[in-house]
């Protein structure tokens, strides 16, 4: 299980649920813990519906994402993923449509980073300890080269008429975990608009939408933590309408012999991606495709990832420790959010 991330922070101007009379002027909150990592939910409510409606919006949102959760975890024994990774070998697997859908646009990623993030990879999550299975170690060159060989979206039949999907071997997985985060942010914001709160910020892990305002910024504010020093901001942005999503490799990783293996795998090499990218944060349209951007970039190293991220249209923050130092990479719009606070301690 992921612990928790501490990679994005949030100036104090929130309020939390207990303890606030509800107003024009309160920002709700609420935390919990899903999808092995932490979140939280804020609501700027200018609807005047007060504190008894909005907490009843936001337990419904919750729910949303505890039935994601259900739908793509690798672990329920009744999930779309589970059922599919343990029986899809040579036998079709009927799935929901929303699994289908998630698994297309999986597939037509991987095909847009020239298999930078591949969905159909997670037989060589496993091989490193970083999915379901395995020790985190190095496995041997055969079990690489094997796993390689049956890994990807070339393995999986996706039948999208009869919402079916089958395995074309007994080694290849699927891991939406790159991905599944984002789509689970994305999916409880169209939750809370539903209810008419449309000021709202949601945060998975370091997954975050921010929709309308916090009532005080012409949007929400977020800090991006300084890999120097823990305790200051890199910089910080405030967006309004778009996802806000920070990947980084300083968090989950095992250590041989003084070589650090991430978590994030390069699925063209069965590898930990090994380059000196400490951190990504990429701004886009939606918290799905800002997620499985910075996978992607991390993948693909800075050069070639910020391409990746200006051909969809979104806007990128690389931290990268080098030998001499640490290096920052912008894409070309990546400024127009930041504008203040930088190196201010927390
Ligand atoms: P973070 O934990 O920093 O949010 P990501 O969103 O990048 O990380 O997702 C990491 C997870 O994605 C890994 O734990 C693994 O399950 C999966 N993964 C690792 N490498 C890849 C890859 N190249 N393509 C797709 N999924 C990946
Ligand atoms: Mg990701």
């Amino acid at each position: 299980m992921k612990m928790i991330k501490n990679i994005l922070l949030f100036l104090p101007f929130v309020f939390c649920f207990s303890g606030c009379l509800p107003g024009p002027e309160t920002v709700f909150k609420h935390n919990f813990t899903a999808m092995g990592t932490f979140v939280e939910i804020k609501v700027y409510d200018e609807t005047g519906r007060g504190a008894e409606y909005v907490r009843r919006a936001v337990r419904s949102a919750e729910d949303e994402i505890r039935r994601i959760e259900r739908l793509f975890s690798l672990y329920d024994e009744n999930s779309d993923i589970y059922r599919i990774n343990s029986r899809g070998f040579e036998r079709w697997v009927e799935v929901s449509p929303e699994t289908v859908e998630m698994l297309e646009y999986a597939k037509l990623f991987c095909a847009k980073t020239g298999g930078a993030v591949d969905a159909a990879a997670g037989n060589l999550f496993d091989l490193w300890g970083f999915g379901v299975k395995g020790e985190k170690a190095i496995p041997s060159e055969r079990a690489i080269a094997d796993n390689l060989k049956a890994a990807g979206f070339k393995n999986v039949v996706i039948d999208r008429e009869n919402g079916r999907i089958k395995l074309k071997n007994r080694l290849v997985k699927i891991d939406l975990g790159a991905i599944a985060k984002g789509y689970a942010v994305d999916a409880v914001v169209k939750k809370l608009a539903e209810s008419g709160l449309e000021n709202t910020l949601v945060n998975a892990g370091g997954d975050v939408y921010c929709a309308g305002t916090n009532g005080k910024d012409d949007g929400w504010r977020i800090g991006i933590r300084n890999p120097k020093d823990k305790r200051a901001l890199s910089l910080s942005v405030t967006v309004k309408n778009k996802a806000v999503v920070t990947s980084g490799d300083y968090e989950n990783f095992f250590l041989r012999d003084g070589e650090k293996y991430s978590h994030i795998i390069d699925p063209g090499a069965g590898r930990p991606v090994s380059n000196d990218i400490t951190s990504v944060t990429v701004i886009g349209a939606d918290a799905r495709t800002a997620d499985a951007l910075a996978t992607a970039v991390i993948v693909a190293g800075a050069e070639k990832g910020i391409k990746i991220v200006e051909s969809e249209n979104a806007e990128c923050y690389i931290i990268m420790e080098t030998p001499n130092g640490f290096l920052e990479r912008k894409s070309k719009g990546f400024d127009i959010f930041t504008g203040y606070d930088a190196d201010k301690k927390i």
